[in-house]
């Protein structure tokens, strides 16, 4: 085979039957699979961990580092597609898997994403507007970063930073002090001003091979510690706020030419403006929701696209509501009482499977639906809170 990438005019459609590759071995991997099969689909996931959620689904498994080139090449011959669950692959892997198969999102989209400057730079070329951010090499650089934009504002790592990972809110000069020990002479950091915003949201949405996009709508999203908590698709009408979120993301996945499901997270401040937070180039924690509310899911939509296939009916059905469950729930190695959830007949669990619950480990979800989403909210939140044993949980 050749060593040239393919050109998008190369894409090739994979019909139900054909194999699919996905890297990664999350949850999020695991529902991929589960629509895949659902229409006929045969998945190979390649992970670095053999007990991964997915992986007890797969219709074949390879256990492998993402910089073993070998096994990336065995495993894209395997299959006709590939794609991700988790952005953060190595950019050595993936131009390895674009030259021997097709893959989305390609090397643009992911390598966007994976580095908070080059995603939030990449934003404001494009005319979209972000919190303010400054780029921090040396403690000096913090310092002088500080006194611009004032405090609280938020110290984070420009890499691997997902679910609060590697930040922390600057309050006061007893923060900085601490901070300044943190930065150190290798690496880079992104100091970014603290908004206090009213609301946050998040756009699913997907490109298909031939350009065609669809989208899940807006979700609104409640954060605990950093870390996703709730989500509410209330599926009313727009106002112009959201319509702003909706265009921004189906620009953002013409921007990048990708194929695939992308979710765009925003904050809506005070005034109503619309910052752009970040992306994320893969079905996304806060678009499960839809697999409850919507006529196709965030995964089925990911298979769909891509696969080559039309997009299909995007169209929602009802509001619904999701709260995660997180490893904080079990108390000394004690899996929470999942019989408090009898109480809400119509809440619905999802267990991810995985062996440790650990605080901040996404272990699950509950969804509910309803015809008034605050009714989904409310029942949400206390079917969730059902489950808590312990003092001092975060999320409630
Ligand atoms: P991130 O990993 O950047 O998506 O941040 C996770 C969560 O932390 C966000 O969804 C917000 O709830 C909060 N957060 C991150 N950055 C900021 C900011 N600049 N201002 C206020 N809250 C923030």
């Amino acid at each position: 085979m050749s060593d040239i990438p393919l050109e998008a005019s190369m894409r090739k459609t994979v019909l139900p039957g054909g194999r699919i590759g996905i890297l990664g071995g999350g949850q999020l991997g695991m529902m991929f699979i589960e629509s895949a099969q659902k229409m006929g689909y045969r998945v190979h996931v390649f992970s670095p961990d053999a007990d991964a959620p997915a992986c007890k689904l797969a219709d074949r498994v390879t256990v492998g580092l993402f910089d073993d080139v070998e096994a990336l090449k065995t495993f894209a011959r395997s299959v006709e597609v590939v794609t991700l669950e988790f952005e953060n692959i190595p950019r050595q892997a993936v131009e390895v898997l674009e030259h021997h198969t097709q893959m989305y999102p390609g090397p643009n989209a992911l390598i966007t994403s994976q580095n908070r400057i080059e995603e939030k730079t990449f934003f404001q070329k494009r005319g979209y507007s972000v919190p303010p951010f400054e780029v921090i090499k040396t403690p000096d650089d913090l310092t002088q970063a500080v006194h611009r934009l004032g405090y609280p504002s938020v110290l984070k790592t420009t890499t691997m930073g997902y679910d609060g990972k590697g930040q922390q809110v600057l309050f006061s000069s007893d923060d900085l002090s601490t901070a300044l020990n943190i930065v150190g002479p290798e690496g880079e950091w992104i100091l970014e001003k603290f908004i206090d915003f009213e609301a946050e949201c998040s756009v699913v949405a997907v490109r298909g091979h031939d350009g065609s996009m669809a989208h899940l709508g807006v979700f609104q999203n409640f954060h605990e510690k950093n870390i996703l908590d709730v989500t509410v698709s209330a599926g009313a009408e727009m106002d112009d706020v959201e319509k702003g979120a909706i265009e921004t993301t189906f620009g953002l996945l013409k921007e990048l030419d990708m194929v695939g499901i992308v979710c765009l997270e925003f904050f809506i401040t005070k005034d109503k403006q619309l910052l752009v937070n970040e992306m994320a180039p893969r079905p996304h924690n806060s678009g499960h929701i839809s697999m409850e509310t919507h006529r196709s899911s965030q995964f089925d939509l990911h298979v769909r696209a891509v696969c080559g296939l039309p997009l299909g009916d995007t169209s929602q059905v009802t509001p619904g509501a999701m709260a995660n469950i997180m490893g904080d729930l079990w108390v000394d190695g004690q899996e929470p009482d999942w019989r408090q959830l009898d109480a809400f007949p119509g809440v619905k669990l999802y267990l991810y499977g995985k062996a440790e619950a650990r605080p901040g480990r996404k272990m699950g979800h509950i969804s509910v639906i309803h015809e008034d989403p605050f009714v989904c909210l409310e029942t949400i939140r206390a079917a969730r809170k059902a489950l808590i044993r312990v003092k001092n949980y975060g999320p409630c």
